[in-house]
């Protein structure tokens, strides 16, 4: 069973001036009736022993105080006792009371803690059912969380690293009320969150709260494309470093490629084709596109076009291996043996492939890769899908290994390309050419800057946005992420 020294420990109480009674139950909650050691006390004013007690009905001083969580549903309470005094030397009259009680309520500091603490995963509402008190108590707990600590931390972070790489990025409280979120990027650690987007905020952070020393660690910073922020860091940067987040180019690549499917797709779907290709067929423009028609339109392209197309194709067979698949040997993760079934044009249409087109290349499975293959074969009207699919796999594997001159080639491919969209590519490459450089010259294999980890905490900011909707103003909003990355710790 619990010993005594065990509670003492749990509820973390100054147990020099007081001592633990009796234990019991009230309305499903746990009370600990606490007392005082000692019957002298410290007199307020003149600091010397007293024992002079004024109150004459001892059972009428007893209050019950909120400490802590208890099981799921429970508090424990404490009951105390408030006694009071009249100094023998001073006669000044005073109520005594408990260090470990708080200034503020009928609740101990502990119990503030824990309210604190416990914000950052649960809502407000649920905290006030959780410890049986009422939103307003809640309310006048958490608005005492200074928002400060996160700065406060975020210096402590700067002062012990040698370098600091910068991210700064833009995040949505509400609507198009935004705050920005400043991280570091190789530790992943958030070092301050500015009510505003403004550049007026960032060059106040930079100025006034970092410390001077700090400014000469930042020797890299990285923004989401804002020139304001980029020059408000460029003036404290000697040699600033620029450089993309590798997977939003990843994200960008895929998005082309996913529009030059869906457009491949409305071919069949909506016998969307060139006009002079319609005619070719001898067709209506409301009769159905068939597979066949397809392949006899692709084969009818001049000469020009289909030598500008070979090396994708060529690249693609190449890439997808599909000469080494025995298509009898498919085995389900029970190890059944399945049969490949090849996908009719029909289901192409209704079933899209979308994720198929996402996967990289190296991690398709041997029947993911037939099907591509399959698509890449019979679905895909001009070659603009194996097209889109190849360079954007190239692109990949160049940003993998930091190949700038391949990227330079992709980049000319796609101004080349016939597909608007793919064209579109050339430009997003050129506007983050620099960038782009930065990237691949100032990465190695060990560490790439990527704001995956800082992407993390943008995700952990989000979830607790949602957690919690009972978000008055701003303010709370900011106290709240105080409450997730600076109250980690309670010591106990
Ligand atoms: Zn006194």
């Amino acid at each position: 069973m619990y010993s005594l020294p065990y509670f003492k420990k749990i509820l973390n109480l100054n147990w020099r001036k007081s001592k633990i009674m009796w234990i019991y139950e009230k309305n499903n909650n746990l009370v600990f009736q606490i007392r005082w050691k000692y019957n002298n006390t410290d007199c307020i004013n003149c600091w010397l022993k007293t024992s002079k007690r004024k109150d004459k009905k001892l059972h009428k001083q007893k209050t019950l105080v909120k400490h802590m969580p208890f099981w799921w549903d429970k508090v424990i309470e404490l009951e105390l006792h408030k006694r009071h005094f009249k100094c023998e030397n001073c006669k000044t009259d005073f109520y005594e009371k408990f260090d470990f009680m708080s200034n503020f309520g009928q609740y101990t500091n502990d119990f503030e803690k824990y309210i604190q603490w416990n914000w950052s995963f649960v809502s407000w509402n649920k905290l006030a059912e959780l410890y049986q008190a009422s939103n307003g108590l809640i309310h006048s707990i958490l608005d005492r969380i200074d928002e400060n600590l996160i700065n406060e931390k975020g210096i402590e972070i700067m002062e012990k690293l040698d370098e600091i790489y910068l991210w700064v990025d833009e995040h949505s409280f509400s609507g198009h009320d935004m705050v920005l979120i400043i991280t570091e990027l190789k530790t992943g650690q958030l070092l301050a969150v500015l009510d505003w987007i403004t550049k007026t905020k960032l060059d106040y952070w930079i100025w006034h709260v970092v410390p001077l020393k700090c400014h000469k660690k930042i020797i890299w910073y990285s923004t989401d494309m804002n020139k304001g922020y980029a020059n408000s860091l460029g003036e404290i940067c000697w040699n600033p470093i620029q450089s993309v987040d590798k997977m939003h180019l990843f994200i960008e690549a895929n998005r082309v490629v996913d529009q030059v499917r869906d457009i491949s797709r409305y071919t069949l779907q909506m016998n969307f084709i060139k006009v002079e290709d319609m005619a070719k067929l001898g067709k209506k423009c409301n009769e159905k596109i068939t597979v066949e028609d397809l392949k006899k339109l692709n084969n009818s392209q001049n000469n020009t076009k289909i030598e500008a197309m070979k090396k994708y194709k060529e690249k693609a067979d190449q890439r997808l291996n599909i000469a080494q698949i025995n298509k009898n040997d498919f085995y389900n993760s029970k190890g059944e043996k399945i049969d490949y079934c090849e996908i009719t044009p029909e289901y192409f249409i209704e079933k899209w492939y979308r994720k198929l087109f996402f996967y990289r290349e190296k991690n398709l499975s041997w029947q993911q890769r037939l099907r591509l293959n399959q698509i890449f074969k019979e679905f895909d009207y001009l070659w603009f899908l194996q097209e889109s699919w190849t360079l954007k796999e190239d692109f990949m594997d160049a940003l993998d290994e930091l190949n700038m001159t391949e990227i330079d080639r992709i980049r000319d491919d796609c101004l080349k390309s016939e597909h608007y969209r793919i064209k579109q590519f050339w430009r997003t490459i050129k506007r983050w050419y620099a960038w782009i450089k930065g990237f691949c010259e100032h990465s190695t294999d060990e560490f790439k800057f990527t704001n995956a980890l800082t992407e993390g905490i943008n995700n952990l900011c989000k979830v607790a946005k949602r957690v919690s909707h009972w978000f008055s103003s701003k303010v709370m909003y900011i106290k709240k992420l105080t409450a997730r990355f600076c109250l980690k710790k309670l010591e106990i």
